[in-house]
């Protein structure tokens, strides 16, 4: 066996070092055309232009009455302008009717506005219920307001112009994006395709969920932690079973895996005697780094797989840990997964937050430790989630953020301001005794 290393991949490496040699691997995946809903997430290949106006036509914003503006000057509700009925235009329905003065046509919202009308009155500002209720003739409205040309109407192409350059190539696809090319009647848009994500465990004492549990063994808790996140990063999770610490099994169900754009283990990467990932990895591939300077998370390698046609798969061989493996794929695979995706912002936005709790830092790495962060008079507040140790999976539960403490830091005092990544929002539960 052979160990191939660039540079010294023994060191220890920082965070930087670690996410900027693993995006220097990562290329943008390939196009692809599919549904529009189905792009939700994904990032636009094309330019797009507006084929026709948006909206088509100048088509009425309430319900009401169209007529001309003269008509309407000098009304009020003491003097209205008694106007005659030549017909009604409901939304969808195109009409001929010509407004000439002293007329109106009934228009519902969204109705293209008939040709010569360039006001409509809201159906509360003229006189229309008075006159159902006093059983009057409708073939006559009173209009009680004087409003300026345009009022009440939208224009002809005042959301988009035809012609106009509405999405750029490079554009994330979020609700309001997937609303825009629907109203431009797009049905198969052309985005960068999603990454297949491998996801295989290590570990003698993992099994399989839905088996019964065996003496000495634990569930493969990891395979869905990530694959749940990949998901979330709008990556498309292969979940590859688990291997057996031995370099031959390990070496077969990775070799299933190359035909992912990104291959990720959990386990068998710290220093133990099974730990057999970096063997595996050493043997059919290059190790760029196996550590890093965090806590949790030091334990963490990345290399390239080679198959046989020469192409290169990536690898990260995340700590089996639960914690350490969901806090590492967050830090480095969600980049990697998003530049793939083609997207040009890898990072969150991260806050600042006031430390309720203290932090050592013994050995100098940089700590990710999982906070509630909530917000009292303004201000975010940030608490540790319980015991940190990186087997408890609930304390990330419970966590929606990592408060990130510099490596050179020795002591966070309760009180500090603390800089937090923050997960999400939703549906943090600190337990009373947390609290
Ligand atoms: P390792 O990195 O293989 O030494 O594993 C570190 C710790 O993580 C051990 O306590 C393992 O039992 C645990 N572990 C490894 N893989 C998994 C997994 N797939 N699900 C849950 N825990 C795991
Ligand atoms: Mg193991």
């Amino acid at each position: 066996m052979v160990l191939l290393l660039e540079g010294n991949a023994l060191a220890m490496i920082s965070v930087e070092e670690a996410l900027g040699k693993i995006l220097d691997f990562i290329k943008v995946l390939d196009k692809e055309e599919k549904p529009l809903l189905d792009c939700l997430g994904q990032v636009l290949v094309e330019d797009v232009y507006a084929p026709f106006d948006v909206p088509p036509q100048d088509n009425s914003a309430m319900d009401g009455y169209a007529v001309q503006s003269k008509s309407i000057a000098g009304a009020s509700y003491e003097h209205p302008s008694i106007l005659t009925v030549i017909g009604e235009v409901a939304a969808g329905w195109v009409s001929d009717l010509k407004l000439e003065s002293g007329t109106a046509v009934r228009i519902m919202t969204g109705a293209f506005v008939p040709y010569g009308a360039d006001v409509v009155v809201p159906f509360e500002d003229t006189d229309e219920v008075d006159r159902k209720e006093a059983s009057i003739s409708r073939t006559e409205i009173g209009v009680r307001v004087d409003l300026p040309s345009g009022s009440n109407i939208r224009r002809r192409g005042e959301d988009i112009a035809k012609g106009k350059l509405v999405l750029n190539g490079g554009r994330l696809l979020c609700p309001a994006e997937i609303g825009v090319l629907a109203s431009l009647g797009k049905n198969m848009v052309s985005v960068i395709r999603r990454p297949v994500v491998g996801i295989l465990a290590t570990g003698d004492e993992v099994i399989e969920i839905g088996q019964p549990l065996q003496p000495g063994k634990i569930y493969n808790s990891n395979s869905y932690s990530l694959a749940a996140q990949v998901l979330s990063y709008g990556g498309i999770p292969r979940i590859m079973g688990i291997a057996r610490d031995n370099v031959e099994q390990l070496t077969t169900a990775i070799h299933q895996g190359f035909d992912c754009d990104i291959l990720v283990t959990s386990g068998g990467v710290s220093l133990g005697d099974y730990d057999v990932v970096k063997k595996v990895l050493a043997a059919e591939g290059d190790i760029s780094f196996w550590t890093v300077r965090m806590k949790p998370g030091k334990p963490l390698a990345f290399g390239t797989f080679k198959r046989s046609d020469g192409k290169k798969i990536p690898h990260l061989g995340l700590p089996g840990n639960p914690v350490s493996s969901m806090i590492t794929l967050e830090l480095f695979a969600r980049p990697a997964i998003f530049k793939m995706m083609g997207r040009s912002n890898l990072t969150k936005p991260n806050i600042t937050a006031v430390l309720e709790d203290s932090i050592e830092n013994r050995d100098g790495r940089r700590i990710f430790a999982r906070v509630a962060v909530s917000r009292k008079n303004g201000e975010y507040f940030a608490r540790i989630t319980g015991p940190q140790g990186s087997g408890i999976l609930t304390s990330m539960m419970k966590a929606n953020g990592l408060a990130v403490i510099p490596e050179n830091t020795k002591l966070v005092k309760p009180g500090t301001v603390v800089e937090v990544m923050i997960f999400d929002w939703e549906d943090v539960d600190i337990d009373e005794k947390d609290k």
